[in-house]
C-alpha cells in the first residue's frame, strides 16, 4: 500500500481512498469551470482532519462521505 514517500493523489480521499469528487480538482484537471465545491460549505472537524496523513493535508480533499462521518472504519 502507500508508503509515506508516495505522492498524494489529489483526486482521492486520504481517509477512505475513494474519489473525493472535489470540484476544485475537477476544474484543475478538466479546465472547465465548476460550481463551488461542496467542501467549501462544510466544516471539517479537527478530529476528522487529525486522521488525514500529514503528506495529504492541504493536498487532497476528504470525500463527502468521510466529511459526513459515514465512512466505515477500515
Ligand atoms: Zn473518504
Amino acid at each position: 500500500m502507500a508508503a509515506d514517500s508516495s505522492p498524494v493523489d489529489p483526486n482521492l480521499c486520504p481517509l477512505c481512498g475513494q474519489s473525493n469528487a472535489c470540484a476544485n480538482e475537477e476544474e484543475r484537471r478538466t479546465g472547465v469551470m465548476q460550481p463551488p465545491c461542496w467542501c467549501a460549505s462544510v466544516d471539517f472537524s479537527a478530529d476528522l482532519l487529525a486522521h488525514v496523513p500529514a503528506q495529504a493535508q492541504r493536498a487532497a480533499c476528504i470525500c463527502a462521505r468521510c466529511a459526513a462521518g459515514e465512512a466505515a472504519a477500515p
